[in-house]
């Protein structure tokens, strides 16, 4: 399965980073092999989009209504009249600041797939989850409560949709879990969304988020059932993120264009 890189801007960006955006987006270009995005502050999606209008520029969280007294949200139909492409859905500083429920952000999921984004449903447990032992079970509910359906799945899934396994205890602290913990929790991922979709459950992208950097993406794009990353702090930068894009191209086996 190509992978899909995404990285996640959250609260950075202005008029003077869009530069690194285009860097980032040419340099991509290079690897045909790798889908990659960039997911930045909303107010930032126009200008960025604009700026690379063949890159995949997404938005960091979607309302789940059409429209109406939502005072400071944005729709589905907002990011893509923006020239949004894609959004995340139910990141874990989200479920937690904004204290968005599974519900919620099965709502946003549904609200964006029917609209024609592409969507990046995060899911992860707390570091006391970890240390309980209960992490794959806990996951796994949150994924199965969290997952769209119905009508606005079935024209989404599995090529619209990816989910970003992220333990919060791994993002932006420099830890991230063992290989053999990163594989067993998206082996069971992967046994839900087949469970929740058939056969089109094989082919929805797992991505992995958490500290991921140039010097551990190569180790884990190799973990099987890892389609991909969710980046945080290292996509503010060309130079922190190519090597991570790289990486994945390097483990799909499709290398730099010349
Ligand atoms: C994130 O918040 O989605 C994330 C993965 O952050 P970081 O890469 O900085 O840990």
């Amino acid at each position: 399965m190509k992978k899909l890189v995404a990285g996640n801007w959250k609260m950075h960006g202005l008029s003077a980073d869009l530069g690194e955006i285009k860097a980032i987006a040419d340099a991509s270009r290079g690897y045909s092999g790798v889908d990659v995005a960039l997911c930045v502050p909303a107010i930032l999606i126009e200008r960025a989009s604009r700026a690379v209008p063949d890159f995949a520029i997404g938005g960091q969280d979607v309302h789940f209504a059409e429209k109406g007294a939502h005072t400071g949200c944005i729709s589905a139909k907002m990011l893509l009249d923006a020239g949004a492409t894609l959004t995340i859905v139910g990141h874990s500083e989200r479920r937690d600041a904004q204290r968005e429920s599974d519900a919620d952000v099965k709502a946003k999921a549904e609200a964006a797939l029917s609209c024609g984004l592409a969507v990046i449903l995060c899911v992860g447990e707390s570091l006391e989850v970890r240390e309980s032992g209960e992490a794959v079970a806990t996951v796994g509910t949150q994924l199965e409560e969290s997952l769209p359906h119905g009508e606005a799945a079935a024209g989404g899934v599995p090529e619209r949709l990816a989910v970003a396994y992220e333990p919060i205890w791994a993002i932006g602290t420099g830890k991230i879990p063992t290989m053999d913990e990163i594989a067993e929790m998206h082996d069971a991922l992967r046994q839900r969304l087949v469970t929740a979709y058939g056969p089109a459950g094989q082919q929805v992208r797992i991505l992995y988020g958490g500290s991921v950097k140039g010097s551990n993406a190569g180790e884990i794009f190799a973990v099987p059932n890892v389609d991909g990353a969710l980046v945080g702090g290292a996509s503010l930068t060309a130079a922190d993120f190519l090597p991570i894009v790289a990486a994945a191209a390097e483990v799909e086996g499709s290398g730099k264009a010349a």
